[in-house]
């Protein structure tokens, strides 16, 4: 058969893509090496979209959850992942949990039953140089590929491991405790938000830091290297007590206006300082800087609300270090998951730097409807980006900050936001105005 489409990797994103173009009739090759004797080091099954760790996809709330939201916006799309997931689940709560065999099997008949598609079970070593492709290899891309993909955009464009700092929703943090300035601030840019510490509270910190549970390296991550730029903040506590006040948590030239008397009117520095850097264009989430870590989410909760100014501090992504294929896709992607520099080729999925199944999921779905768009003649129109699926995509595609590109879910801080709706009761504020705005634009995916 002569293919329309191209898709490499049979993941969660690769499936939903090929789903997406096969029932409208587009004829797609499906390449997915397991199968030929190899897997990546966290794959155990030669499945098609394999669950590697847990079976959940988390909270099905579409009424006070992102990725509740996401989850509904997928099944108005006739989401594959969402169908075989309904086919397979198991009882957890407001959670959509799977049996991970019969989701698997779920997708694989739907895919088996379309006569346009092919799936292929073989490796892919070079981006292809011509013909419509999507690359959904996912966190654990083959070395060659990988390889290949990194001579494409630029060996400093695609990352092999992730190094994620804590982000915190802006709503969420004291500015009565914390202020905004930057280091030795002559009063033009006041870039950071700056949460003070005195003595007592960084000793108290760091040893928090030195104790706390920590998740351990699987053992294929575990020559995970440490660049200095994104050195775990407990592997910095560990080398003595002020290398933290002299790296990450350096307060010179930081004056503290909440401390000014007639004496120092602009403030005094404080002991250590946690700095808070703006992680997206709409400014409502802000990266804790150079606090990557591997403390276990719960640990890193608990120890980072003892930081004044962020007692009360709501978590959009927690700290991690993890082997993961991604690219710098805000600097790399157009707004249609293109690369820029060899349009024929899509990515999707985790690659993209997005995380997590769902996630990865909803951009395969994208990628194949981009797609089928590009091959019917239609005009592509993205999805709004007050709805989960176009908040991602926005994300991704250019909003995020590109110089501290990371991994991201999902969630509230990605929508623009809505400050005149009182606080507790935002959450169903951003999923009514996405399920009103979605829906004009379903007339599209219909079609
Ligand atoms: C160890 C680990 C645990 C994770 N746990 C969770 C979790 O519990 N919950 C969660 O939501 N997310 C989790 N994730 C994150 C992520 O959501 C999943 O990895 C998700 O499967 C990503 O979907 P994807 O389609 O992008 O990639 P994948 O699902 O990994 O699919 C990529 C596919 O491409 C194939 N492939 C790779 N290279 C080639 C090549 N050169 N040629 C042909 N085929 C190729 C692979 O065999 C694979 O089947 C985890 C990730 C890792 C690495």
């Amino acid at each position: 058969m002569v293919y329309d489409v191209h898709i490499i990797g049979g993941g969660l994103a690769g499936t939903e893509a090929a789903w997406q173009l096969a029932r409208r009739g587009l004829r797609v090759r499906l390449s997915e090496m397991r199968g030929t004797g190899e897997r990546s080091p966290a794959h155990q099954t030669d499945a098609l979209a394999e669950l590697v760790c847990s079976n959940s996809f988390r909270s099905d709330d579409h009424e006070k959850n992102a990725v509740g939201l996401l989850h509904h916006e997928m099944r108005l799309c006739g989401s594959l992942v969402m169908a075989a997931a309904a086919k397979a689940q198991v009882p957890a709560g407001t959670a959509l949990a799977v049996d991970r065999d019969v989701f698997s099997a779920e997708v694989e008949a739907a895919l088996a039953a379309q006569p346009m598609l092919d799936v292929v079970r073989e490796r892919v070593d070079t981006l292809p140089a011509a013909g419509l492709t999507i690359v959904a290899t996912g966190p654990l891309t083959a070395a060659a590929l990988a390889q290949s993909i990194g001579t494409a955009t630029g060996a400093d464009s695609l990352a092999f491991f992730d190094a994620i700092a804590p982000i915190v929703y802006h709503d969420t943090i004291d500015m009565d405790v914390a202020w905004m300035a930057s280091r030795w601030d002559k009063g033009e840019t006041k870039d950071y938000i700056n949460c003070p510490m005195n003595r007592d509270q960084y000793v108290a910190f760091r040893e928090g830091l030195l104790a706390g549970e920590k998740t351990v390296f699987k053992e294929w991550e575990a020559n995970t290297p440490y660049f200095d730029g994104c050195m775990p903040i407990e592997v910095m506590a560990e080398r003595g007590e002020d290398t933290l006040r002299f790296g990450p948590m350096k307060p010179v030239g930081l004056d503290n206006p909440h401390t000014a008397t007639p004496e120092h009117p602009n403030g005094r520095w404080a002991y250590a300082v946690v700095q808070l850097r703006q992680d997206n264009k709409l400014g409502t989430l802000w990266n804790m800087v150079g606090f990557q870590t591997k403390l276990k989410h719960a640990e890193q909760v608990r120890l980072f609300r003892t930081i004044p100014g962020l007692e009360n501090a709501e978590f959009a992504r927690l700290g991690g270090l993890h082997r993961n294929t991604f690219l710098n896709s805000p600097v790399l992607l157009d707004r249609q998951l293109r690369l820029k520099s060899a349009p024929h080729v899509r990515f999707a999925g985790q690659i993209t730097g997005c995380e997590g199944y769902v996630e990865s999921a909803a951009v395969g779905l994208m990628a194949g409807l981009m797609t089928a768009t590009e091959l019917t003649g239609g005009e592509w129109t993205s999805p709004p980006r007050t709805t989960a699926l176009g908040a991602l995509l926005s994300h991704i595609t250019g909003d995020a900050e590109a110089d501290t590109y990371q991994p991201m879910n999902v969630n509230f801080g990605l929508f623009p936001p809505l400050p005149d709706v009182k606080k507790k009761l935002r959450k169903e504020a951003y999923t009514s105005r996405a399920k009103a705005d979605i829906e004009p634009w379903l007339a599209q995916v219909a079609s």
